[in-house]
């Protein structure tokens, strides 16, 4: 059954999410911040609106994907927000990576609205938002979720109900410090290689079909032995979320000493410029650091 949904946030995963959505035959409102990331959703059949408050009027659900927690606050509670156009009754579904305190915040103050709130943030990268293939943590009510899951088929396909509100966000916080951790062991490995003389392509041939194959080594692996860091996932936004863990790990007094490391390499990696890349570049750092 087509669904009104309001699409607030139309960068390299929020416009592929939108594509599939209007595919599955859901009626969209979109929103971009800059008003040509919206050309291609209207040339799909979704209609243009100037303000996340004009997006959200008349959608049973309002989905928002942009950057960071600042954002997302900006776009659901600021003057021209979504919490002055939605509808009592209706959904705002937040699936940006953002801090779950904030989450939590959030949704409570929609809730005095009579609106629900639900934190679905996703993993699965670009590649994941263009398949529709994206793996997607919700936290909310577990009626909400059911009410909203036919349009998370429409975006993924490992869909998961956690918890109640935050909790998604904190499965994704989960998510990052494996990510991160997992793109730091790569790096070594394939430097380790390098440095020895041994070709890190025929390497990582042979890594992938045993227990230190991953996606990691697959996707962010190729992208290091290539050199290609064309995002994907900016080096910026992933040191966006290695704070939100370092953050929330400070609050709950929870070492994380691997992750902290990582953040140290992203913090070189942003410092030398390279925030805007895709950040399997940590290689960049530690073959530095390697003489390489
Ligand atoms: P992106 O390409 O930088 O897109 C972010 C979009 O949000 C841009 O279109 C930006 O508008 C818009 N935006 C940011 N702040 C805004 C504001 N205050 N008001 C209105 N619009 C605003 O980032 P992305 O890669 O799509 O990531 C989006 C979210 O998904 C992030 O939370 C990220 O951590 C998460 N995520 C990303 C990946 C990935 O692989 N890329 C994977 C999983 C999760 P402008 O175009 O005007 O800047």
């Amino acid at each position: 059954m087509a669904i009104d949904v309001g699409f607030i946030g139309l960068g390299i995963m929020g416009r592929p999410m939108a594509l599939n959505l209007l595919k599955a035959g859901h009626r969209l409102r979109v929103y971009g911040r800059r008003p040509e990331t919206m050309q291609p959703l209207m040339q799909a059949g979704a209609t243009a609106c100037t303000s996340p408050r004009e997006a959200a009027e008349g959608a049973e659900v309002t989905i928002v994907m942009v950057s960071d927690t600042p954002d997302v606050e900006q776009v659901i509670l600021g003057a021209e927000g979504v919490i002055h156009g939605a509808r009592p009754g209706s959904v705002v579904v937040d699936m940006s990576t953002i801090s779950p305190a904030a989450t939590r915040f959030m949704a409570r103050e929609l809730a005095a609205n009579g609106v629900e709130m639900l934190d679905a943030p996703v993993s699965g990268g670009d590649v994941g938002a263009v398949n529709a293939i994206l793996s997607i943590m919700v936290g909310g009510k577990a009626e909400v979720f059911l009410r909203v899951k036919p349009l998370f088929e429409a975006l993924g396909k490992n869909i998961v109900h956690i918890g109640d509100n935050g909790a998604g966000q904190v499965a994704k916080a989960c998510n990052q410090i494996v990510v991160a951790v997992t793109i730091q062991g790569v790096a070594e490995a394939l430097t380790f290689a390098r440095k020895n003389g041994v070709d890190p392509g025929k390497v990582r041939d042979a890594l992938l079909g045993g227990f230190a194959g991953s996606k990691i080594l697959e996707v962010h692996g190729k992208r290091m032995l290539d050199h290609d860091f064309k995002p994907g996932f900016k080096t910026r936004l992933h040191q966006k979320d290695l704070d939100i863990v370092m953050q929330t790990a400070r609050e709950l007094g929870l070492a994380l000493p691997a992750a902290a490391l990582v953040m140290q390499n992203l913090n070189a990696l942003i410092g030398s410029g390279d925030g805007e890349v895709d950040s399997a570049a940590v290689v960049k750092v530690v073959e530095r650091m390697s003489g390489l």
